[in-house]
């Protein structure tokens, strides 16, 4: 198993509710605790509505919080505002389901890498090409996409600028939240692979939200499983699940791949 480092990201007591009007309220998330460590994949698993995108627009600042802290290196960034929170924020970058909807039509691919950076002032527009082709050969994508279009690019391939676009401020840690659900299996694995790479070099920690515990199970270090807005268990392995709900949910994939981090060829892991 590969190491990772100390800890960056806390979230501590985590509690939004939404209001559904006529006096309903739903907790989205209920008391939720997190840790994430320097270069580890730690998945959040959960059916559908248990609160695991509701806790990364939280982590992101995109949904206020009813109470809670959340830590980066010991810090909270919660009440942070102005230009302490844009700061903040770029250590938290996000990679979404479909990237065609992320994407601003109108702009070239170089754009679309750089604009990140560009709303940061952290580089010229003289610079901008070849900070691309420098981000497209790390997703293995070829240099001339940086002046096409994404709309005729595969879902791969857009998912592939996605993270060349989330890595490009050299954040500490990438959300993604379902980011290989929409692709072909094959792709998947390919993302995967790619994910894996970037963060041996990079040391990114992954803020991995997947409905799909078989894929979970392979990718990730450690998980939490989600239900209800709660956190039911943390566990390293699916198969150490103690808690019935884990359990269940255990039983219903059909086959786990033996051990941890196979997914990608073995040789990586030695
Ligand atoms: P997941 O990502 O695990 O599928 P979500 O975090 O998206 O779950 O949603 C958790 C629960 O919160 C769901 O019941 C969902 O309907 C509800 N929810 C999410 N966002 C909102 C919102 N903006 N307003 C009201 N309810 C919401
Ligand atoms: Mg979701």
């Amino acid at each position: 198993m590969k190491g990772y480092g100390e800890e960056i990201l806390r979230m501590e007591d985590i509690v939004k509710t939404f209001d559904l009007g006529e006096g309903k309220k739903l907790v989205a998330s209920d008391h939720v605790n997190i840790s994430l460590h320097k270069g580890e994949t730690l998945g959040i698993v959960g059916e559908s509505g248990s609160g695991k995108s509701t806790l990364a627009k939280i982590l992101t600042r995109l949904y206020p919080m009813d109470s809670g802290r959340i830590l980066i290196h010991g810090k909270d960034i919660a009440p942070l505002k102005g230009e302490e929170l844009r700061q903040a924020r770029r250590n938290i970058q996000m990679v979404f389901q479909d990237p065609s909807t992320a994407f601003n039509p109108k702009q070239r691919v170089k754009e679309i890498i750089c604009e990140p950076l560009q709303n940061y002032g952290l580089i010229r527009k003289g610079e901008v090409e070849e900070k691309a082709k420098e981000m497209l050969r790390l997703v293995d994508l070829p240099e001339d996409f940086a002046n096409r279009y994404p709309n005729n690019m595969s879902g791969g391939q857009r998912q592939r600028i996605a993270i060349a676009r989330a890595l490009v401020l050299k954040p500490e840690i990438i959300i993604c939240d379902e980011a290989t659900s929409a692709l072909d299996v094959s792709v998947q694995k390919t993302i995967i692979e790619l994910l894996d790479r970037l963060q041996r070099e990079t040391h990114v920690a992954y803020f991995f939200i997947c409905h799909d515990l078989a894929l979970a199970n392979m990718f990730c270090d450690n998980m939490i499983i989600m239900q209800k807005g709660k956190v039911v268990e943390r566990i390293h392995d699916l198969r150490e699940a103690k808690d019935p709900y884990s359990k269940k949910l255990l039983a219903s994939i059909f086959t786990i791949e033996e051990g941890k981090n196979k997914v990608l060829p073995d040789e990586l892991f030695q």
